[in-house]
């Protein structure tokens, strides 16, 4: 079942009003399983919209149009949609009643003529009753394509679609979507998509599609059945391919759960505490863990060391260390995750020491250079970064890779 989207009104199409109805329709639409090929925007005129409705009946099973019903002279969606059908449009006493009612119910106690137009309805079409507005919605249904208007405004457009039109949909098109997330760090987006290039391409139900985000690649697969039963066991298989060929790569299969607590869960598993010391993140790593619920059972300390001084006094940085390869450096960073360790007695530590810009940089260390250690059982890995983008997004990418470090180091010693 294909299904199109028209969002009608200049205001669109000047750029005042952002085009929320369309996201909305647009994800309850997938979520239903319908194929959505098209989004058509159009201003308040009538030949442009009536050859933009005729296009998309050619090609679309069902068409939904938002906007243009209200009582003003430009608003035409329904007077262009009887046209393109060849219907008339005729008065709607249940709807003029309810336009009555709505007025003595509210503040406003005249009726103006031009509000008698919205119940003027297509001859035979079926009237969807409006709860928040005076503009009801319409449906055509001919020739086995259906034409469904909505009001413009969201606060009408959304419970009317909830309550009646969602429904409605579900009918017209049984099979529903479902889909399961298989969440990937440690990996780039490139590399992860060229090692299921085979099943990507090969791919028709489910499908796989990728996501990248801040350090991590998602992958979403997706099904469509009968019901869920039947979608779950078409993805199956292939979340089981997936989780082999990325091990442990593979942080999360579940929708709601974040890098962070993968990583938490990780510690509580094995009994282990840990110890931030950050430089240029300035706490945001401990910020993510705090977020995460029950962190109090692994996370011991954060220490924020900005200065050289710092770095000394609290994670006993060597001063030659400092002086002969910098705070920005292989050796600080190892120093720092080691002394963090001992400051605290904890099981391990993570370091963060980079170069946030937009200045500081030099050629041989430029804004983006970012060294991130872990120390764990006597044994420290550091690891080199050379991250793109400005100040906020170095720090946010830095924060990632500490994760995921921490959580390398962790299975390396205890997932063996
Ligand atoms: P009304 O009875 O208020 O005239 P209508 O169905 O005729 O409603 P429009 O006149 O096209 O709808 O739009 C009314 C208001 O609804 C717009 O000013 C805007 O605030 C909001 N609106 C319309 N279309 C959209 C959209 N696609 N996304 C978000 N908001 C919208
Ligand atoms: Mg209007």
């Amino acid at each position: 079942m294909v299904v199109e989207l028209i969002s009608v009104g200049t205001e669109l199409l000047l750029g005042n009003t952002v085009n929320t109805n369309a996201s909305f329709l647009a994800e309850k639409c997938a979520a239903l399983g319908l194929s959505l090929y098209y989004q058509t925007t159009v201003g308040d005129n009538f030949n442009r919209l009536e050859e933009t409705l005729q296009v998309a009946l050619n090609r679309s099973d069902v068409v939904i149009l938002t906007g243009g019903l209200g009582p003003t002279q430009d608003d035409l969606t329904k007077e262009v949609a009887a046209k393109v059908m060849g219907k008339a449009l005729v008065e709607d006493t249940h709807t003029k009643e309810r336009i009555t009612e709505y007025f003595n119910k509210s503040q406003v106690k005249t009726i103006t003529e031009n509000n008698w137009k919205q119940a003027l309805i297509p001859e035979g079409a079926i009237v969807v009753d409006n709860n928040n507005g005076t503009a009801p919605g319409i449906i055509i249904e001919e020739n086995n394509k259906s034409i469904i208007m909505l009001p413009g405004p969201p606060n009408e457009l959304i419970p009317m679609f909830m309550e009646e039109i969602y429904g409605y949909l579900n009918k017209l098109q049984p099979e529903i979507i479902y889909s399961q997330i298989v969440k990937l760090c440690g990996i780039g987006e490139s590399t992860a998509e060229t090692m299921i290039q085979d099943l990507i391409s090969e791919q028709s139900n489910p499908t796989i599609a990728p996501y990248a985000k801040v350090g991590e690649v998602h992958l979403r697969v997706t099904a469509k059945a009968r019901d869920e039963e039947e979608a779950k066991k078409l993805i199956k298989p292939v979340v089981k391919e997936l989780k082999a060929r990325f091990g442990n790569n593979v942080f999360s299969t579940d929708e709601n759960e974040t890098l962070e607590e993968a990583v938490i869960k990780l510690l509580t598993k094995n009994e282990l505490t840990l110890t931030t010391a950050e430089s240029c993140t300035g706490g945001m790593l401990a910020a993510r863990l705090v977020n995460v619920p029950g962190v109090s059972e692994v996370f011991r300390q954060g220490f924020i060391t900005y200065s050289n001084k710092s770095k000394r006094k609290i994670l006993s940085v060597q001063k030659s260390t400092l002086k002969k390869f910098g705070a920005v450096s292989e050796k600080t960073a190892k120093e720092m995750a080691k002394g963090g360790v001992f400051a605290t007695d904890s099981d391990l530590c993570v370091s963060i020491t980079g170069i946030a810009g937009p200045d500081g940089g030099t050629e041989e260390k430029p804004v983006g250079l970012v060294y991130i250690a872990c120390y764990i059982n006597d044994k420290v890995t550091v690891k080199e970064f050379h991250f793109k983008g400005n100040r906020a997004k170095i720090r946010e990418q830095s924060v990632v890779r500490a994760l995921t470090l921490l959580r390398e180091c962790i299975l390396d010693v205890y997932n063996k």
